[in-house]
């Protein structure tokens, strides 16, 4: 007896074990007519639809029609963070750009500001409150930074609150450290001084358990390559993998030292060399794309997927949502932008959010794949094929979606008529 049996599923997803590297990510396996069941939070049977009629299963859930896939990973995301910044909307209006708001105190040191007078229960609600609308969107498996402390104790009391929320919530959050996100005004001018009370930060973090990544923001005015590096040396020296926000605006080498330091991903990539190009194919680390910054910031260049898949490295896609650069949580409308502004096929792009987006935050044996044995991260979407959901942009598809194989989210029908109407509800 299996506790939950998805049946008559129109197209169900199976994305390979990766990482996924450029020809392979346009491989993707479909298969019509099938079921998938589950038991003790573990995909137990996955096979054709008419086998599945003689099972038993506690819940049988009907999925005529609809595309069953992988839970989504997302691998880069700022999910801990106080206040909001809606009133930098005119100023990116009038045409000012981020590095310039940046310098006038404005963006992420304003969140900087709110982060830190923010208590830790605070803080806690509010992430939980957007974990819960990721999960409504198809996310079962997340990436969380910190860097909006740039200070021990507020950076220790964002992590707590990942680590918290690990803890007690259903999904699988990777913790990661961003101190070096910006440098703090009381810092400004001495910039390896703050980078070195970053470092002195790392061995507590790392003996509490508060996070498995660290990754800094390598970029003009704000970390240099050389201070990168000493960062991810220092991190690697202790355990810890790397990330870096490496060529989102001035092409400075972040992603070729990316590689040669061995990161587990580097990120934003948008003005990534040929030359870093290159690099990413020879090497393990994979490019996480974040197309929903570039959009939001309003800029016209994107990340150059099409020649990272094409030269044969491995690409993954995140939101990056965090309160400046990127409002938005939603994975799908991220897909659509991977479509439509970065070329990626269908396939490109759920390789890019399922398995190559695990890899980039060292899941890639438990998320983003589904195979008996594996757990039952599981997302069904009421749309007729995958390719549906880049094409239909900004709403929300997921129906239902099972962590561990338990059911964490289902869409209730709108109430819209005065008479219930056939099918209304789940
Ligand atoms: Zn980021």
């Amino acid at each position: 007896m299996y506790d939950t049996l998805i049946e008559n599923i129109g197209q169900l997803i199976l994305p390979a074990e990766g990482p996924l590297k450029g020809d392979a990510m346009k491989q993707l396996e479909v298969k019509e007519n099938m079921a998938i069941a589950f038991e003790d939070g573990k995909v137990a049977w996955i096979g054709p639809n008419e086998e599945a009629r003689k099972l038993k299963a506690n819940e049988r859930v009907d999925a005529m029609e609809k595309t069953v896939t992988p839970g989504l990973v997302d691998p880069h995301t700022h999910l801990v963070f106080g206040g909001s910044r809606e009133n930098e909307l005119a100023l990116k209006q009038a045409g000012v750009p981020y590095l310039e708001i940046l310098q006038q105190g404005g963006g992420i040191l304003s969140t900087v500001e709110a982060t830190r007078a923010e208590s830790e229960t605070h803080l806690y609600e509010k992430a939980k409150q957007t974990l819960e609308q990721m999960a409504a969107h198809g996310v079962t498996t997340l990436e969380a930074k910190s860097g909006y402390g740039l200070e021990r104790e507020a950076e220790l009391k964002q992590l707590r609150v990942v680590k918290r929320l690990n803890e007690e919530s259903l999904l699988d959050l990777v913790s990661t450290f961003l101190g070096p996100h910006a440098i703090p005004p009381e810092y400004k001018g001495n910039e390896e001084a703050f980078l070195d009370d970053m470092i002195r930060l790392l061995p507590e973090i790392s003996e509490e358990g508060l996070a498995e990544f660290t990754d800094i923001f390598c970029e003009t005015g704000v970390f240099t390559i050389e201070q990168s590096r000493r960062f991810m040396k220092a991190s690697q020296a202790l355990g810890f993998q790397t990330k870096i926000h490496a060529d989102e605006i001035d092409p400075l080498g972040g992603t070729e030292l990316a590689v040669s330091m061995g990161a587990a991903s580097a990120d934003h990539l948008v003005a990534a060399s040929d030359e870093g190009i290159d690099r990413l194919a020879e090497g393990d680390t994979v490019a996480v794309l974040l197309p929903g910054t570039t959009f939001y910031l309003g800029k016209d260049y994107y990340a150059n997927a099409r020649k990272m898949i094409d030269s044969g490295a491995a690409v993954a896609l995140a939101t990056d949502f965090n309160p400046g650069s990127c409002v938005t949580y939603n994975p799908q409308m991220i897909m659509s932008l991977a479509a439509l502004k970065m070329k990626m096929t269908p396939e490109e792009i759920w390789n890019s959010v399922t398995v190559n987006a695990a890899h980039a935050i060292g899941r890639g044996d438990v998320a983003g794949c589904l195979s008996v044995g594996r757990k039952a991260d599981v997302v069904l979407w009421d749309v007729p094929n995958y390719k549906y959901i880049p094409y239909h942009y900004a709403a929300n598809h997921a129906k239902a979606v099972w962590k561990n194989g338990r059911k964490v989210w289902e869409r209730r029908g709108a109430r819209v008529f005065s008479v219930p109407q056939p099918g209304q509800g789940c």
